[in-house]
Protein backbone atom coordinates (compact mmCIF):
# COMPACT_ATOMS: atom_id res chain seq x y z
CA UNK A 1 0.00 0.00 0.00
CA UNK A 2 2.73 2.41 0.97
CA UNK A 3 4.79 1.70 -1.97
CA UNK A 4 1.94 2.41 -4.33
CA UNK A 5 1.05 5.34 -2.60
CA UNK A 6 4.64 6.29 -3.42
CA UNK A 7 4.82 5.45 -7.13
CA UNK A 8 1.34 7.12 -7.94
CA UNK A 9 1.62 9.87 -5.54
CA UNK A 10 5.00 10.06 -5.72
CA UNK A 11 6.25 14.09 -4.38
CA UNK A 12 9.67 13.72 -4.98
CA UNK A 13 10.73 17.23 -5.89
CA UNK A 14 13.84 17.44 -7.17
CA UNK A 15 15.51 15.15 -9.63
CA UNK A 16 19.25 15.92 -10.21
CA UNK A 17 21.54 14.24 -12.78
CA UNK A 18 24.48 15.09 -13.50
CA UNK A 19 26.55 13.69 -17.02
CA UNK A 20 29.50 12.93 -15.85
CA UNK A 21 31.36 11.58 -17.95
CA UNK A 22 34.89 13.43 -18.55
CA UNK A 23 34.12 13.79 -22.30
CA UNK A 24 30.94 15.94 -21.86
CA UNK A 25 32.50 17.90 -18.74
CA UNK A 26 34.91 19.15 -21.08
CA UNK A 27 32.84 20.37 -23.56
CA UNK A 28 30.24 21.70 -20.52
CA UNK A 29 30.93 25.18 -21.00
CA UNK A 30 29.51 24.99 -24.80
CA UNK A 31 27.00 21.90 -24.24
CA UNK A 32 23.90 23.65 -25.76
CA UNK A 33 21.18 20.91 -26.51
CA UNK A 34 18.72 21.84 -29.04
CA UNK A 35 14.92 21.19 -28.25
CA UNK A 36 13.50 19.16 -31.06
CA UNK A 37 9.67 19.83 -31.37
CA UNK A 38 8.95 16.55 -33.06
CA UNK A 39 7.60 14.09 -30.74
CA UNK A 40 7.38 16.54 -27.96
CA UNK A 41 4.16 16.58 -26.03
CA UNK A 42 2.77 17.55 -22.78
CA UNK A 43 -0.40 15.68 -22.56
CA UNK A 44 -2.93 14.55 -20.36
CA UNK A 45 -3.28 10.93 -18.77
CA UNK A 46 -5.33 8.45 -17.02
CA UNK A 47 -5.66 8.36 -13.29
CA UNK A 48 -5.29 12.74 -13.52
CA UNK A 49 -1.60 12.27 -14.48
CA UNK A 50 0.66 14.32 -16.99
CA UNK A 51 3.30 13.08 -19.03
CA UNK A 52 6.05 15.62 -19.95
CA UNK A 53 7.66 14.49 -23.27
CA UNK A 54 11.05 16.64 -24.50
CA UNK A 55 12.91 15.65 -27.18
CA UNK A 56 16.67 16.94 -27.34
CA UNK A 57 19.18 16.80 -29.89
CA UNK A 58 21.80 15.80 -26.92
CA UNK A 59 22.11 14.85 -23.25
CA UNK A 60 22.50 17.42 -20.75
CA UNK A 61 22.51 17.63 -17.02
CA UNK A 62 18.86 18.83 -15.94
CA UNK A 63 16.71 18.48 -12.47
CA UNK A 64 13.02 19.21 -11.90
CA UNK A 65 10.98 20.71 -8.92
CA UNK A 66 8.43 22.49 -8.09
CA UNK A 67 7.44 25.78 -7.00
CA UNK A 68 4.59 28.10 -5.78
CA UNK A 69 2.63 31.10 -6.62
CA UNK A 70 1.56 30.04 -9.07
CA UNK A 71 1.79 26.59 -8.40
CA UNK A 72 4.60 25.41 -11.20
CA UNK A 73 6.87 22.35 -12.41
CA UNK A 74 10.07 23.48 -13.43
CA UNK A 75 12.57 21.45 -15.52
CA UNK A 76 15.92 22.99 -15.60
CA UNK A 77 18.80 21.81 -18.11
CA UNK A 78 22.67 22.90 -18.35
CA UNK A 79 21.53 23.54 -20.76
CA UNK A 80 18.89 23.42 -23.87
CA UNK A 81 18.35 26.31 -26.90
CA UNK A 82 14.34 26.30 -27.04
CA UNK A 83 14.67 28.93 -29.49
CA UNK A 84 11.25 28.72 -32.14
CA UNK A 85 9.94 27.10 -28.99
CA UNK A 86 5.82 27.30 -29.42
CA UNK A 87 3.80 26.43 -26.16
CA UNK A 88 0.50 26.02 -28.50
CA UNK A 89 2.28 23.21 -30.13
CA UNK A 90 3.63 21.20 -27.19
CA UNK A 91 0.47 21.71 -25.03
CA UNK A 92 -2.15 19.43 -24.87
CA UNK A 93 -3.00 19.51 -21.02
CA UNK A 94 -6.17 21.26 -19.60
CA UNK A 95 -3.74 20.58 -16.07
CA UNK A 96 -0.82 22.88 -17.41
CA UNK A 97 -2.47 26.07 -18.26
CA UNK A 98 1.55 27.84 -19.92
CA UNK A 99 4.92 26.54 -20.71
CA UNK A 100 7.56 29.83 -20.61
CA UNK A 101 11.23 29.15 -22.05
CA UNK A 102 14.09 31.36 -19.88
CA UNK A 103 17.66 31.52 -19.62
CA UNK A 104 19.01 31.52 -15.78
CA UNK A 105 21.79 33.85 -14.38
CA UNK A 106 24.12 30.64 -14.58
CA UNK A 107 23.54 30.05 -18.10
CA UNK A 108 20.54 27.22 -17.32
CA UNK A 109 17.37 26.87 -19.62
CA UNK A 110 14.39 27.11 -17.96
CA UNK A 111 10.98 25.42 -19.15
CA UNK A 112 8.41 26.75 -16.56
CA UNK A 113 4.76 25.07 -16.33
CA UNK A 114 2.59 26.55 -14.91
CA UNK A 115 -0.52 24.07 -12.80
CA UNK A 116 -3.96 24.33 -13.10
CA UNK A 117 -3.96 22.18 -10.15
CA UNK A 118 -1.20 21.26 -7.34
CA UNK A 119 0.76 18.24 -8.65
CA UNK A 120 3.97 16.55 -7.96
CA UNK A 121 6.74 15.12 -10.05
CA UNK A 122 6.15 11.39 -9.94
CA UNK A 123 9.16 9.88 -12.17
CA UNK A 124 11.58 11.51 -14.46
CA UNK A 125 13.91 10.12 -16.21
CA UNK A 126 16.49 10.95 -19.26
CA UNK A 127 17.26 8.15 -22.11
CA UNK A 128 20.16 8.68 -24.70
CA UNK A 129 19.70 7.56 -27.85
CA UNK A 130 23.21 5.16 -28.09
CA UNK A 131 23.32 5.73 -32.03
CA UNK A 132 21.76 8.95 -32.73
CA UNK A 133 23.12 10.55 -29.25
CA UNK A 134 19.59 12.19 -28.68
CA UNK A 135 18.12 12.86 -25.99
CA UNK A 136 14.32 12.19 -24.31
CA UNK A 137 13.40 13.80 -20.62
CA UNK A 138 10.56 11.86 -19.65
CA UNK A 139 8.66 13.45 -17.04
CA UNK A 140 5.18 12.30 -14.97
CA UNK A 141 3.16 14.41 -13.10
CA UNK A 142 0.32 12.66 -10.35
CA UNK A 143 -2.19 14.54 -8.43
CA UNK A 144 -1.48 15.83 -4.96
CA UNK A 145 -3.38 18.16 -2.21
CA UNK A 146 -2.39 21.97 -1.93
CA UNK A 147 -1.28 20.64 1.48
CA UNK A 148 1.27 18.21 0.03
CA UNK A 149 2.46 20.59 -2.61
CA UNK A 150 3.38 22.97 0.13
CA UNK A 151 5.43 20.53 1.45
CA UNK A 152 7.64 20.27 -1.64
CA UNK A 153 8.22 23.62 -2.42
CA UNK A 154 11.83 24.86 -1.48
CA UNK A 155 11.51 27.54 0.89
CA UNK A 156 14.52 29.19 -1.03
CA UNK A 157 13.77 32.39 -2.91
CA UNK A 158 13.96 30.66 -6.05
CA UNK A 159 15.45 34.02 -7.91
CA UNK A 160 18.61 33.97 -5.26
CA UNK A 161 19.23 30.43 -5.84
CA UNK A 162 21.43 31.27 -8.94
CA UNK A 163 23.26 33.86 -7.39
CA UNK A 164 26.86 32.79 -7.07
CA UNK A 165 28.63 35.04 -4.97
CA UNK A 166 32.49 34.14 -4.24
CA UNK A 167 31.77 35.56 -0.41
CA UNK A 168 28.47 33.86 1.20
CA UNK A 169 26.76 35.57 3.80
CA UNK A 170 25.39 33.23 6.20
CA UNK A 171 22.13 34.12 8.41
CA UNK A 172 24.37 35.93 11.41
CA UNK A 173 26.23 37.53 9.40
CA UNK A 174 29.28 35.78 9.44
CA UNK A 175 31.17 36.20 6.06
CA UNK A 176 32.71 33.08 4.96
CA UNK A 177 35.80 33.53 2.44
CA UNK A 178 35.46 30.70 0.99
CA UNK A 179 31.90 28.08 0.51
CA UNK A 180 31.71 25.20 2.77
CA UNK A 181 32.71 22.15 1.19
CA UNK A 182 30.68 19.37 1.91
CA UNK A 183 31.54 15.70 0.53
CA UNK A 184 27.99 13.43 0.77
CA UNK A 185 29.09 9.71 0.92
CA UNK A 186 26.14 7.26 -0.14
CA UNK A 187 27.16 3.93 1.28
CA UNK A 188 28.08 0.84 -0.67
CA UNK A 189 27.32 0.36 -4.27
CA UNK A 190 28.30 -2.07 -7.53
CA UNK A 191 29.03 -5.13 -5.80
CA UNK A 192 28.33 -4.01 -2.71
CA UNK A 193 24.65 -3.33 -2.46
CA UNK A 194 24.39 -3.12 1.27
CA UNK A 195 21.28 -3.86 2.82
CA UNK A 196 18.34 -5.41 0.90
CA UNK A 197 14.81 -5.13 1.47
CA UNK A 198 12.74 -7.11 -1.23
CA UNK A 199 13.61 -5.51 -4.76
CA UNK A 200 15.55 -2.45 -2.98
CA UNK A 201 19.29 -1.62 -2.30
CA UNK A 202 20.57 0.73 0.31
CA UNK A 203 23.02 1.64 -1.84
CA UNK A 204 20.38 3.01 -4.28
CA UNK A 205 18.21 4.76 -1.62
CA UNK A 206 20.83 6.17 -0.38
CA UNK A 207 22.46 7.29 -3.56
CA UNK A 208 19.49 9.34 -4.35
CA UNK A 209 18.79 10.60 -0.69
CA UNK A 210 22.42 12.16 -1.16
CA UNK A 211 21.19 13.58 -4.69
CA UNK A 212 18.15 15.23 -2.76
CA UNK A 213 20.33 16.60 -0.29
CA UNK A 214 23.13 17.42 -2.81
CA UNK A 215 20.46 20.07 -4.55
CA UNK A 216 19.10 21.22 -1.31
CA UNK A 217 22.20 22.13 0.28
CA UNK A 218 22.92 23.71 -3.36
CA UNK A 219 19.69 26.31 -2.66
CA UNK A 220 21.20 27.33 0.74
CA UNK A 221 24.09 29.16 -1.51
CA UNK A 222 26.91 28.38 0.53
CA UNK A 223 27.94 24.80 -0.18
CA UNK A 224 30.09 23.61 -2.85
CA UNK A 225 28.50 19.66 -3.06
CA UNK A 226 30.68 16.75 -4.04
CA UNK A 227 29.57 12.60 -4.03
CA UNK A 228 31.97 10.17 -3.81
CA UNK A 229 29.63 8.35 -6.17
CA UNK A 230 26.84 9.70 -8.68
CA UNK A 231 26.00 6.07 -9.83
CA UNK A 232 25.98 2.59 -9.00
CA UNK A 233 29.39 1.70 -8.43
CA UNK A 234 32.00 0.52 -6.21
CA UNK A 235 33.72 2.82 -3.85
CA UNK A 236 36.60 1.50 -1.39
CA UNK A 237 36.23 2.84 1.82
CA UNK A 238 39.84 3.74 1.89
CA UNK A 239 38.54 5.80 -1.73
CA UNK A 240 36.09 7.79 -0.34
CA UNK A 241 38.08 9.09 2.22
CA UNK A 242 40.59 9.92 -0.28
CA UNK A 243 38.43 11.50 -2.24
CA UNK A 244 36.82 13.82 0.66
CA UNK A 245 40.69 15.00 1.58
CA UNK A 246 41.00 15.32 -2.40
CA UNK A 247 38.49 17.73 -2.66
CA UNK A 248 39.27 19.74 0.19
CA UNK A 249 36.08 18.85 2.16
CA UNK A 250 35.01 21.17 5.27
CA UNK A 251 32.65 18.18 6.14
CA UNK A 252 32.41 14.36 5.36
CA UNK A 253 28.71 13.06 5.83
CA UNK A 254 28.77 9.26 5.07
CA UNK A 255 24.69 7.96 4.63
CA UNK A 256 23.73 4.63 5.67
CA UNK A 257 20.69 2.61 5.89
CA UNK A 258 21.47 -0.26 6.98
CA UNK A 259 19.68 -4.02 8.27
CA UNK A 260 20.32 -5.54 11.72
CA UNK A 261 19.92 -9.12 12.35
CA UNK A 262 18.94 -9.17 15.86
CA UNK A 263 16.10 -6.88 17.21
CA UNK A 264 14.22 -4.09 16.35
CA UNK A 265 15.79 -0.67 15.45
CA UNK A 266 14.03 2.68 14.59
CA UNK A 267 14.94 5.86 13.38
CA UNK A 268 17.33 8.10 12.30
CA UNK A 269 20.91 7.35 14.23
CA UNK A 270 24.07 9.68 13.93
CA UNK A 271 27.49 8.44 14.22
CA UNK A 272 30.32 10.07 15.13
CA UNK A 273 34.26 8.40 15.96
CA UNK A 274 35.50 6.73 18.95
CA UNK A 275 38.46 5.01 19.59
CA UNK A 276 35.71 1.70 20.76
CA UNK A 277 32.61 1.29 19.75
CA UNK A 278 30.00 2.54 22.60
CA UNK A 279 27.46 -0.52 22.44
CA UNK A 280 26.90 -3.91 20.33
CA UNK A 281 25.07 -2.78 17.60
CA UNK A 282 27.44 0.11 17.16
CA UNK A 283 30.08 -2.63 17.29
CA UNK A 284 27.96 -5.07 14.61
CA UNK A 285 27.86 -2.04 12.09
CA UNK A 286 30.92 -1.02 12.04
CA UNK A 287 32.04 -4.35 11.24
CA UNK A 288 29.27 -4.72 8.52
CA UNK A 289 31.09 -1.45 7.19
CA UNK A 290 34.95 -2.57 7.51
CA UNK A 291 33.85 -5.65 5.43
CA UNK A 292 32.46 -3.61 2.77
CA UNK A 293 36.12 -3.08 1.88
CA UNK A 294 36.80 -6.49 1.71
CA UNK A 295 34.68 -7.18 -1.12
CA UNK A 296 36.31 -6.47 -4.47
CA UNK A 297 39.87 -8.22 -2.82
CA UNK A 298 41.85 -5.01 -2.00
CA UNK A 299 41.93 -5.20 1.70
CA UNK A 300 43.27 -1.48 2.74
CA UNK A 301 41.90 -0.91 6.16
CA UNK A 302 44.42 -2.06 7.76
CA UNK A 303 46.87 0.29 6.68
CA UNK A 304 44.19 2.48 6.77
CA UNK A 305 43.92 2.60 10.16
CA UNK A 306 47.32 2.61 11.30
CA UNK A 307 47.95 6.26 9.20
CA UNK A 308 44.47 7.09 10.55
CA UNK A 309 45.16 6.38 13.87
CA UNK A 310 48.26 8.70 14.05
CA UNK A 311 46.29 11.29 12.42
CA UNK A 312 42.80 11.32 14.59
CA UNK A 313 45.86 11.42 17.53
CA UNK A 314 47.18 14.28 15.93
CA UNK A 315 43.76 15.95 15.23
CA UNK A 316 41.07 14.97 17.32
CA UNK A 317 40.90 17.75 20.10
CA UNK A 318 39.77 20.20 17.16
CA UNK A 319 38.19 18.00 14.68
CA UNK A 320 35.90 15.43 17.37
CA UNK A 321 34.30 18.26 18.73
CA UNK A 322 33.41 19.83 15.67
CA UNK A 323 31.50 16.31 14.68
CA UNK A 324 30.27 15.75 17.43
CA UNK A 325 28.26 19.23 17.60
CA UNK A 326 27.40 18.73 14.15
CA UNK A 327 25.73 15.04 15.08
CA UNK A 328 23.80 16.81 17.96
CA UNK A 329 22.36 19.98 15.33
CA UNK A 330 21.76 17.11 13.03
CA UNK A 331 19.13 15.09 15.45
CA UNK A 332 18.06 17.85 17.00
CA UNK A 333 17.01 19.24 13.53
CA UNK A 334 15.84 15.93 12.42
CA UNK A 335 13.53 15.64 15.58
CA UNK A 336 11.90 18.85 14.61
CA UNK A 337 11.27 18.10 11.13
CA UNK A 338 10.36 14.51 11.61
CA UNK A 339 8.89 14.27 14.97
CA UNK A 340 11.06 11.03 15.77
CA UNK A 341 14.51 10.12 15.72
CA UNK A 342 16.02 6.52 17.21
CA UNK A 343 15.42 6.26 21.04
CA UNK A 344 19.60 6.93 21.29
CA UNK A 345 19.76 8.67 18.42
CA UNK A 346 23.73 10.06 18.80
CA UNK A 347 26.44 6.98 18.99
CA UNK A 348 30.20 6.44 18.45
CA UNK A 349 31.32 3.83 16.60
CA UNK A 350 34.86 3.32 14.65
CA UNK A 351 34.09 3.30 10.84
CA UNK A 352 36.68 3.47 8.62
CA UNK A 353 34.94 6.47 6.22
CA UNK A 354 34.82 7.94 10.02
CA UNK A 355 38.75 8.58 9.94
CA UNK A 356 38.93 11.30 7.73
CA UNK A 357 42.37 13.21 9.83
CA UNK A 358 41.43 16.51 9.91
CA UNK A 359 37.91 17.10 8.03
CA UNK A 360 34.75 16.69 10.57
CA UNK A 361 32.84 13.60 10.06
CA UNK A 362 29.56 11.80 10.54
CA UNK A 363 27.79 8.48 9.47
CA UNK A 364 24.02 8.86 9.80
CA UNK A 365 22.07 6.04 9.53
CA UNK A 366 18.76 7.38 8.03
CA UNK A 367 16.64 4.49 9.41
CA UNK A 368 16.82 0.26 9.57
CA UNK A 369 15.76 -1.46 6.22
CA UNK A 370 15.07 -4.24 8.17
CA UNK A 371 12.09 -2.56 9.61
CA UNK A 372 8.58 -2.01 7.56
CA UNK A 373 8.18 1.62 9.16
CA UNK A 374 11.72 2.79 8.13
CA UNK A 375 11.61 1.35 4.71
CA UNK A 376 8.02 2.80 3.97
CA UNK A 377 9.36 6.34 5.40
CA UNK A 378 12.15 5.75 2.83
CA UNK A 379 10.49 5.61 0.07
CA UNK A 380 8.16 8.26 0.86
CA UNK A 381 9.27 11.39 -0.94
CA UNK A 382 7.21 13.57 2.13
CA UNK A 383 9.47 11.73 4.86
CA UNK A 384 12.46 12.13 2.42
CA UNK A 385 11.83 16.04 1.96
CA UNK A 386 11.60 16.75 5.76
CA UNK A 387 14.55 14.52 6.45
CA UNK A 388 16.78 16.33 3.69
CA UNK A 389 14.90 20.00 5.14
CA UNK A 390 16.75 19.08 8.59
CA UNK A 391 19.55 17.70 7.12
CA UNK A 392 20.44 21.42 5.28
CA UNK A 393 18.69 23.66 8.02
CA UNK A 394 21.72 21.32 10.67
CA UNK A 395 24.14 22.36 8.51
CA UNK A 396 23.52 25.91 7.38
CA UNK A 397 23.17 26.13 11.55
CA UNK A 398 26.64 24.16 12.31
CA UNK A 399 28.30 26.44 9.30
CA UNK A 400 27.36 29.51 11.87
CA UNK A 401 28.30 28.18 14.87
CA UNK A 402 31.73 26.44 13.68
CA UNK A 403 32.70 29.76 12.18
CA UNK A 404 31.80 31.55 15.23
CA UNK A 405 33.18 29.54 17.54
CA UNK A 406 36.61 29.57 14.91
CA UNK A 407 36.88 33.36 14.80
CA UNK A 408 36.63 32.71 19.25
CA UNK A 409 39.80 30.71 18.99
CA UNK A 410 41.66 32.75 17.06
CA UNK A 411 41.53 35.49 19.26
ZN1 LIG B 1 25.40 0.72 5.03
Amino acid sequence: MTRARSTVVTLLIVVFQLVCTSSLLAQSNSALAEFIEEGSVIKDRLWRQVEIKLNLSQQVPYRVYVQSSPNRVLLEFGSVNFQGFSDTKLLSSKRVRNAETSVLPNGWSRLSLELTKPFAVTSAEMKRDANTEKATLSVWLGPVTEEEFKDLVSPYNEEENYTVTAEAETKNGLSHTKRVRVVLDPGHGGEDPGALAGNLKESDLMLRLALEIKEALLRAEIFDVFLTRTDDRFVSLRDRVEFATEHQADLFISLHADAIDKGVAYGTTVYTLSEKASDELSETLAHEHDRASLLVGADLTGAEDTIADILIEMASTETLPRSEALAEGMIEELLFELGSVNAKPLRKAGFSVLKSPDIPSILVEVGFLSTQSDLDNLIDPIWRNKFVNGFRNALVKWVDKDTADAIRRRQ
